[in-house]
């Protein structure tokens, strides 16, 4: 049959339709030869039911993309069969050998046929089950479609069983199917992944980066459930150990490093709707990329603007807007509140509520933030660390270059808010009361969390505890200052003050310092009403084109609010009858014609309260004391006096370090002492 019969069914003709219809009509002709009578009947409906294989190949696409996706899939199997254990082998980056073996609750031969058939799953009963998911899977597509792309051995044993059984798939055809001998719980073998996809195979890359996406995967798994122990092989050498019944913390430490661990506030959040444990990294070790904020929802690793927005919002003035901040959630609610079904592979959630989980991790966060010493200590000592594994500082270099989020747990009786013991850093922690019954019942998970948190936390509380004595410094003496004491400034180049302080000494800032100082004083004002006002004797006068008016008049609440009193005059300028106070000796014209720049450049969504915080942030600016301003003595004085009076002053509004610190400690390792 001419090609020109498939053209002239439809609507236009042309020669380019021509050849597109010849190429349908031979690629057609080579799945399947094509009599006249059937090739009218195919040409007449070009629509075609694809064949099984095919089907499971696409579907597999979507959730297998790398041999990454594969340890994951199996691994979250592994924990919804409630395994305390999960060892993961891997060959050549996974692509001629996975193998995941668990010691959960297994499999008997008949379920390991039905468990690679598609759509096959012990995790839903009945639709109602898709709004309330507590599993990690429950789609019943992993094995099936993994078993469609590679050749894949299960073996697995119920414990109650005296036998286990094994079964044999290639390419979505069940081989062998045998009774055998083995342990308690299921071994997946994945051996040549995507042997039958040529397309996907060519596409993997080296074995090395292939393995760091498979521990990245291996990681957000271990970090949302260090009640499990996991281990990870790579070409027969291990790469990680991870005992069970291990502290988040533990598992960061372990992961990231020791150093990035143990300076992480830590904090937990609990409203009637949702549960947050988190771990907030210290502004100064803030990243150039996302990749170190970690969201977990209810143990599943996710990635969320509404959380992202709100980490962003929370370190608003602590760092540079364009840097991030290493942050893990971890994060419970009830699973009728949020649809895990709208991404193949789980990872993007969509909330009933999303101001909800919005508010929350920015509170819990500002709250935490508030309530630590940011402060930076000045760290000359950072070459006498122990030394590091190379090869698992590479492994973890590669977990890293991926995408990337985590969370953490906490403890019951932790106190962060305003009324938290004063004085020392991110480590004063009240005394908690453990719990001493540890919960296993996985819908008790945060409790379990809590408790092996608090544990760490009790560590962390006794280690600081014990230290001083050591230290020969902290001997208490007449000469000790009280806890955050501050003494003797004297000013440095008409920009820097020096002080002693009860452990050591600090140089400030005084710009920033002064910035930070004024910042605060401002946005708490501003919520109790408008800025403190004062009309000038004679008005400034400034050109405004009639569109900057617009703006102006439209925004005249804001205008007020900030203490300017502006009316029009002429036809293309404004008179400034009143600046707030905060300005008066400063140039208040200069503020106001970047005021109208910004307000011009604001985007309609900016929320109001974070337009407001940036221009009291230029505000504190143009207010503040500059570098090379000299200092009087009682300037000094009144200036330090106000640094502990405010949150976050460790920083100034834009996010720089307002304040350094160097312990006597650190004076004794540089001058060789210790
Ligand atoms: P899902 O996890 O969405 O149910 P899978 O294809 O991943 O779908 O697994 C199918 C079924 O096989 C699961 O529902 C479970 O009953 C069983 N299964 C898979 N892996 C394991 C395992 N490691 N231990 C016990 N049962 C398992
Ligand atoms: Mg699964």
């Amino acid at each position: 049959m001419p090609a020109c019969t498939l053209a002239s069914c439809m609507v236009v003709d042309s020669p380019g339709l021509r050849r597109v219809a010849a190429g349908l009509y031979s690629s057609l002709q080579m799945i399947e030869p094509i009599t006249a009578e059937r090739g009218q009947q195919v040409l007449m409906s070009i629509i075609r039911v694809l064949p099984d294989i095919l089907v499971k190949k696409i579907a597999a696409g979507e959730v297998i993309e790398r041999p990454a996706s594969v340890i994951k899939e199996v691994m979250e199997n592994a924990i919804d069969a409630g395994a305390t254990r999960v060892s993961v082998q891997i060959e050549d980056g996974g692509k001629t050998l996975m193998r995941v073996a668990d010691d959960g609750c297994g499999m008997s031969a008949e379920d390991l046929r039905l468990a690679v058939t598609p759509h096959a799953t012990s995790k839903l009963a009945e639709e109602d089950d898709l709004y309330h998911i507590g599993s990690l899977g429950f789609r019943g597509e992993a094995l099936a479609s993994i078993g469609s792309i590679s050749r894949l051995t299960l073996r697995s044993k119920p414990h109650e069983s005296v036998e286990g059984a094994e079964i044999f798939v290639e390419a979505e055809q069940v081989r062998a199917d045998r009774a055998a001998g083995c342990p308690a719980g299921t071994t997946v073998e994945i051996r040549d992944l995507f042997f039958n996809v040529p397309a996907r195979r060519k596409f993997l890359k080296n074995s090395g980066t292939e393995f760091g996406h498979i521990n990245t995967q291996f990681a957000r798994i271990a970090l949302a459930h260090p009640d499990i122990g996991f281990e990870l092989h790579n070409n027969g050498r291990m790469v990680q150990n991870l005992p069970a019944n291990q502290t988040p913390l533990e598992r960061i430490s372990k992961f990231y490093s020791r150093e990035l661990g143990d300076d992480m506030i830590a904090f937990e959040r609990r409203t009637g709707d949702i549960e947050i444990i988190g771990f907030a990294g210290q502004p100064s070790g803030a990243r150039s990329s996302a990749n170190w904020q970690f969201s977990f929802l209810n143990r599943r690793f996710i990635r969320d603007k509404f959380i992202q927005h709100a980490i962003k919002e929370a370190y608003r003035g602590l760092i540079d807007p364009r840097r991030f901040p290493v942050v893990f959630l971890f994060i419970t609610v009830d699973p009728s509140t949020v649809d895990v079904n709208v991404h193949p592979t789980k990872v993007e959630v969509r909330w009933q509520e999303s101001g909800i989980v919005h508010r929350e991790v920015l509170s819990s966060l500002r709250e935490a933030l508030g309530g630590s010493d940011l402060t930076p200590t000045f760290d000359p000592a950072s070459t006498s660390r122990p030394p590091v594994d190379p090869a698992q500082q590479d492994a973890v270099r590669q977990a890293f270059a991926e995408q990337f989020k985590t969370m953490t747990p906490q403890q019951p009786s932790l106190s962060f808010g305003p009324d938290r013991p004063a004085g020392g850093g991110g480590g004063s922690y009240p005394s908690p009361s453990m719990p001493t019954q540890s919960g296993s019942d996985p819908s008790q998970g945060m409790d379990m969390w809590r408790q092996v948190y608090g544990q760490r936390l009790d560590a962390a509380r006794d280690e600081r505890d014990v230290m001083p004595p050591d230290q020969p410094y902290a001997v208490a003496g007449p000469d000790v200052l009280p806890p955050g004491a501050i003494r003797g400034a004297i000013q440095l180049h008409n920009t820097y003050l020096v002080c002693e302080t009860d452990d050591g000494m600090m140089i400030i800032d005084q710009h920033a310092l002064h910035e930070r100082i004024m910042f605060e004083q401002l946005k708490d004002r501003i919520t109790r009403g408008a800025l403190e006002s004062q009309r000038l004797l004679l008005p400034e006068t400034l050109s405004v084109s009639a569109e900057q008016w617009a703006t102006l008049e439209a925004e005249r609440d804001v205008l007020g609010q900030l203490g300017f009193d502006v009316s029009r005059f002429g036809t293309d300028a404004a008179a400034i009858q009143a600046i707030p106070s905060i300005l008066k000796d400063r140039d208040a014209v200069a503020f106001f014609r970047d005021f109208l720049d910004k307000l011009s450049a604001k985007e309609g969504d900016e929320p109001a309260e974070s337009f407001i915080y940036d221009i009291l942030s230029m505000m504190a600016c143009k207010a503040a004391v500059k570098a090379g301003d000299p200092l009087s003595g009682e300037e000094i004085d009144a200036l330090l006096a106000q640094k502990d009076l405010v949150e976050k002053s460790s920083n100034c509004p834009h996010g720089r370090p307002t304040t350094l610190r160097l312990t006597v400690r650190d004076l004794e390792r540089q001058f060789k002492r210790t």
